[in-house]
């Protein structure tokens, strides 16, 4: 069986992956970018495209 890779629902995740195809970009919460959003809300986006969503990974990136 393929070893798991992708935090479902509820567990907890070790590191994110950048969700657009072309850019896979791995780290922690704390390597995130943050960007105000202008409503008093601070965004994590990923600092090599921008992009906010993220995939949670099973494991640490090395
Ligand atoms: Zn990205």
């Amino acid at each position: 069986m393929p070893k798991q890779k992708y935090a479902k629902n509820g567990e907890a995740a070790a590191a994110y992956e950048c969700s657009k195809r072309t850019c896979k970009w791995q780290g922690t919460t704390d390597q995130k970018a943050e960007k105000y959003n202008g409503y008093g809300i601070t965004e994590h986006v990923c600092p090599k495209c921008g992009n906010n969503s993220f995939y949670g990974l099973l494991n640490p990136v090395t």
